[in-house]
């Protein structure tokens, strides 16, 4: 299997303060990689400075096997790649332009056609196609982000801390989402997350520990190492 992504000796951070420490990780194609890690571990900081949201102090970023560490959001998002966070949601404009919008450079007839896939999945945003995403609720918001997300049928979905915020209800929905793009479109996946809900369907997990990675293997390694417990109740 060959890999989607590609992250070697990454460092990151903002101004003054370095928070990743030569990350190196990768994501085989079709694959659904769980990114672990508490509060502050760095997770969002990882995902933002592989999309390029944020610029990386140093290391590399590869797609497809081509270093696209100095490219804009807007390049990577054109080669497959969607990013999804809790932000980003354009409350004034309707549900339908904003899923649109997650299709911006897909083709005419193409995009409809995607835009009715969505709609297919998620009826109730179909329902509501005309009101304002303002009016959603919290967690039919994050749908919509979603939904948003994965409409151009992504290669690579980077995904950050979906479930936050969300009821049980909301989080099945997602994990469905995911097993299903696998399958369908052979979509690999990068969800950072607390939730360990979300090692049902990882193939990999990574530990992010203090903006290092510690663990890098199986669920079944994981379970057989102390990292989880390192990672979340400081315990070394
Ligand atoms: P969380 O689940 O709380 O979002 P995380 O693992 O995603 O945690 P990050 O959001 O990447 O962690 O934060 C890592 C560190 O970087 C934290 O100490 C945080 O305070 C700091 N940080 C995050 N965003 C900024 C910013 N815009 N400017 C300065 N420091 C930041």
């Amino acid at each position: 299997m060959s890999e989607i992504l590609s992250i070697q000796s990454l460092s990151s951070g903002y101004e003054g303060m370095q928070v990743l420490n030569r990350v190196s990780l990768s994501v085989d194609q079709g694959v659904t990689a769980v990114l672990l890690g508490a509060n502050g571990a760095g997770k969002t900081t990882l995902l933002k400075s592989t999309l390029g949201i944020i610029s990386p102090m140093s290391g590399e970023v590869f797609i497809d096997g081509n270093n696209v560490t100095k490219d804009k959001p807007e390049a990577k998002i054109r080669k497959g790649i969607a990013y999804f966070s809790e932000f980003g949601v354009l409350p004034n404009l309707s549900i339908h332009e904003n899923l649109k919008l997650g299709g911006f450079f897909l083709h005419h007839s193409d995009l409809k056609d995607k835009v009715a896939y969505m709609y297919e999945k998620f009826p109730d945003l179909k329902e509501k196609r005309k009101e304002l995403a303002g009016s959603l609720s919290g967690g039919q918001r994050k749908m919509l982000g979603m939904a948003r997300a994965l409409i151009s049928q992504p290669k690579l979905v980077l995904m950050d801390e979906p479930s936050a915020g969300l009821s049980p209800l909301f989080v099945n929905q997602v994990i469905s989402l995911v097993k299903e793009f696998k399958k369908e479109f052979g979509s690999a996946f990068l969800i950072a997350e607390q939730n360990v809900k979300f090692l049902d369907i990882a193939d990999h997990v990574f530990v992010l520990d203090g903006g290092e990675i510690t663990f890098t293997g199986t669920v079944a390694e994981l379970q057989e190492s102390d990292a989880i417990s390192k990672a979340y109740f400081g315990v070394h």
